[in-house]
């Protein structure tokens, strides 16, 4: 129900956990013990979890965000986008161009300037043509001022 939401949050460096197979009471004791805040639109799992649980009531990422802001002190740095795999959470460091030359298309590795890999899934990121647009509305999604 959230997943667009956790890719988002995923952008800006927030370890954000995500697993829409996973039942009600599982998620909550996972949430419980390791101490994180779950977050969901479902007011049955709302009322399982433990006492760091938030009900949202937005239809769209931005309302969410809006929702999270206005309820917890997040602490969102640009310094952190793009350093957690949108697609599994893992931690994404640089890696050396010849690690990745046989994993990625000839043009990208000839032209991308650097690569990061993430540590948990071996998926490969470089900067694309898509990363501003990211940028641009993390920047908006958390009130931050335009990037340059
Ligand atoms: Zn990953």
């Amino acid at each position: 129900m959230l997943g667009s939401l956790a890719r988002w949050l995923r952008f800006a460096g927030f370890d954000t956990f995500f697993d829409p197979k996973r039942d009600d009471a599982p998620l909550a004791a996972l949430a419980r013990s390791e101490g994180r805040w779950l977050l969901t639109r479902d007011r049955r799992l709302a009322a399982k979890a433990g006492p760091r649980v938030l009900l949202l009531s937005g239809a769209t990422v931005a309302q969410q965000v809006a929702e999270l802001c206005s309820r917890l002190a997040l602490t969102v740095e640009e310094a952190r986008f793009f350093t957690r795999c949108s697609a599994c959470n893992g931690e994404v460091v640089a890696v050396g161009r010849e690690e990745v030359l046989p994993l990625v298309p000839p043009y990208v590795a000839a032209h991308a300037p650097h690569f990061s890999r993430c540590r948990s899934c071996g998926k490969v990121y470089w900067p694309g043509t898509h990363e501003p647009r990211i940028r641009r509305t993390l920047h908006q999604l958390f009130g931050l001022a335009p990037p340059p």
